[in-house]
């Protein structure tokens, strides 16, 4: 334990009186001049920004992170409610379109300080290594310029700090977590006894939820509202796993805080800094360096708007890469219907997975795979389950007083990297007058494939659990890519460190860097990413090497 507070004290500077904020370390935060030449400005304090700040700020680097958002306090701001919580979203608008388009708002992004984890559901799987050469390996996707083995001490890191709880794992990298499994419930049990009888290998987690007290952070009560914010402090976000200690190290954290570009001179092709509108007014805050990281959609959506006469179709754009290779998983959702009461809000939502699809398997007529969990979704999020089947009005109504007997599984399938899968600017502008990002997407024969095989296999769970009744809808999770990490500037926005290859000093540190997904969920990953990124920023001061 002492070698996590030594890293990162976060969870100890957490108030332990009943109170989830430290007003405090927020009160006494450092603040900067717009004037004042920080070292690093990050553009997003969510799974990126939040990990990259404090890393930097324990570092003893000037650090200024703004968010768009706000600051949140969970004892004010959020609700153990469905309907309550969706200011937590990121609703501007952005159009959508291709041959299947992906609905955005509050199932794939989110704002303010602790960004899309603070209503992530809190699975927090590692990507296996095959995942960074599947060009290599499966003839498809992308091969990343980075392997597993220079990822794993990070995970190692970050399942230590958040922390993540779960039964030792067999698939990809086996490895073990900090925390003992969770206890499971209802959704839970189902999904256990539909895949024991079926053969398939399960285990309970990875959940990035305290089982038992963590610092100042309390066990988890087990009462199902994660997306909701999780007022309890149990489950992990950066707002409080790392702002806490970015802030007690200088960080100064800048919510309500739109950046509108990032700026280049012209002459020497460096950044130096950012405009932003806060408070109706546009300011520029001056920076050595300038991070990234503000989620798939709207890294690039700024990239693009910040187009000069140097990078006329938008910035380190030279080569078409910005807001290309952008992916989703698929993910369908099946619901079963037990005789028994399952009442599957009565447990995080994240309990039981299983990765025992996940790598290619010769013969199937798709490549690479998928991964199931439970999802157990709350009841307005059930009642869209049931009226996207069709059902309306009183069919729907007698869906919904039948609540408590419906367990669910998810899938997350790992469709594949397509260059026309991309961000682009929009004619219509938001709020403040910018562009707004327009996402087109459209599946491959592959993804649909693996759809269709996820959707059989949570289907012949549910039945050989004993579900009387099985719903399929089909649905997307988890935006990355975008502004891919490659190995060269043709075929890449970044290189192995996250730096952009067209200017040396801007470095993109979120998920819109993956080259691939796996069938993982990407929270784990992109922090581990950013921690990578910061030590080799630092190392690289050090020796000298960078600005
Ligand atoms: C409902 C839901 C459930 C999820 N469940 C899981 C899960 O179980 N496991 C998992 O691993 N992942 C899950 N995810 C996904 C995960 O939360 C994200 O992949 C991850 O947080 C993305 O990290 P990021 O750093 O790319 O962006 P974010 O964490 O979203 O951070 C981006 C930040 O940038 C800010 N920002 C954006 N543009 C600007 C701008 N121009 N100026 C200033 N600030 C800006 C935003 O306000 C935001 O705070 C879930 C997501 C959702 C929405
Ligand atoms: S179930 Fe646990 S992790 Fe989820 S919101 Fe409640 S206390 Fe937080």
């Amino acid at each position: 334990m002492s070698v996590v507070r030594d890293r990162n004290e976060s969870a100890w500077l957490l108030p332990n009186d009943g109170t989830r904020t430290n007003h405090r370390l927020r009160r006494d935060m450092r603040r900067h001049a717009d004037a004042d030449e920080v070292d690093i400005a990050i553009v997003g304090c969510g799974a990126g920004g939040g990990v990259l700040a404090q890393r930097l700020a324990r570092a003893g680097w000037s650090v200024v992170a703004l968010d768009a958002g706000p600051f949140w306090d969970p004892d004010a701001d959020w609700v153990s409610d469905e309907a309550g919580s969706h200011h937590l979203y990121w609703t501007e608008p952005r159009v959508i379109d291709g041959t299947d388009p992906v609905p955005l708002g509050s199932n794939n992004s989110g704002r303010g300080v602790g960004g899309s984890m603070v209503h992530f559901a809190g699975y927090a799987p590692r990507l296996h290594p095959s995942d960074f050469r599947t060009s290599t390996l499966d003839g498809v996707g992308a091969d990343w310029p980075i392997g597993y083995d220079d990822l794993k001490p990070y995970y190692e890191q970050l399942e230590a700090e958040l922390p993540v709880a779960g039964e030792d794992w067999p698939w990809g990298d086996p490895h073990a977590y900090r925390q003992s499994p969770h206890p499971i419930g209802g959704n839970g049990e189902v999904f256990v006894r539909g895949a024991q009888r079926l053969g398939i290998e399960v285990r309970i987690g990875p959940v990035a939820i305290s089982n038992g007290r963590f610092g100042n952070r309390p066990h988890c009560i087990y009462r199902g509202f994660c997306l909701q914010g999780c007022k309890v402090n149990a489950k992990a976000s950066p707002l409080i796993t790392h702002v806490p200690d970015a802030l007690a190290h200088g960080a100064e954290v800048r919510a309500d805080s739109m950046v509108s570009a990032v700026v280049v001179d012209e002459r020497s092709g460096l950044a130096t800094g950012v405009r932003y509108v806060r408070g109706g007014v546009e300011r520029f805050q001056r920076a050595r360096m300038v991070a990234v990281a503000g989620y798939s959609i709207e890294t690039p959506r700024l990239l693009l708007n910040s187009a000069s006469r140097r990078f006329p179709d938008g910035l380190a754009n030279d080569f078409d890469q910005v807001g290309r290779y952008l992916m989703v998983q698929g993910a369908p959702q099946t619901a079963g219907r037990y005789a028994e009461e399952v009442r599957a809000y009565k447990a995080p939502p994240p309990e039981v997975s299983t990765e025992a699809f996940y790598e290619t398997e010769p013969g199937k007529p798709y490549r690479r795979g998928f991964a199931i969990q439970c999802v157990s979704p709350l009841p307005i999020t059930f009642a869209e389950h049931v009226s996207a089947q069709g059902y309306w009005g009183a069919a729907l109504r007698e869906y919904m007083r039948d609540y408590v007997h419906w367990a669910n599984l998810g899938a997350l399938c790992e469709f594949l990297p397509l260059p026309d899968n991309r961000v682009t600017l929009d004619e219509q502008t938001d709020r403040h007058g910018l562009p707004i990002a327009h996402f087109s997407y459209s599946q491959g024969d592959n993804d649909r494939a693996l759809m269709k095989a996820a959707q059989d296999t949570m289907e012949a769970i549910h039945r050989a659990a004993g579900a009387e009744e099985v719903i399929t809808i089909n649905r997307y999770a988890h935006l990355v890519g975008g502004c891919r990490m490659a190995a060269d500037e043709r075929s890449g926005v970044v290189d192995a460190d996250q730096r952009t290859f067209a200017v040396p000093n801007l470095y993109i540190t979120d998920g819109s860097v993956l080259p691939t997904q796996g069938s993982a969920n990407p929270a784990l990953t992109i922090m581990a990413l950013a921690a990578r990124a910061a030590d080799r920023l630092v190392a690289g001061q050090r020796s000298g090497v960078r600005r």
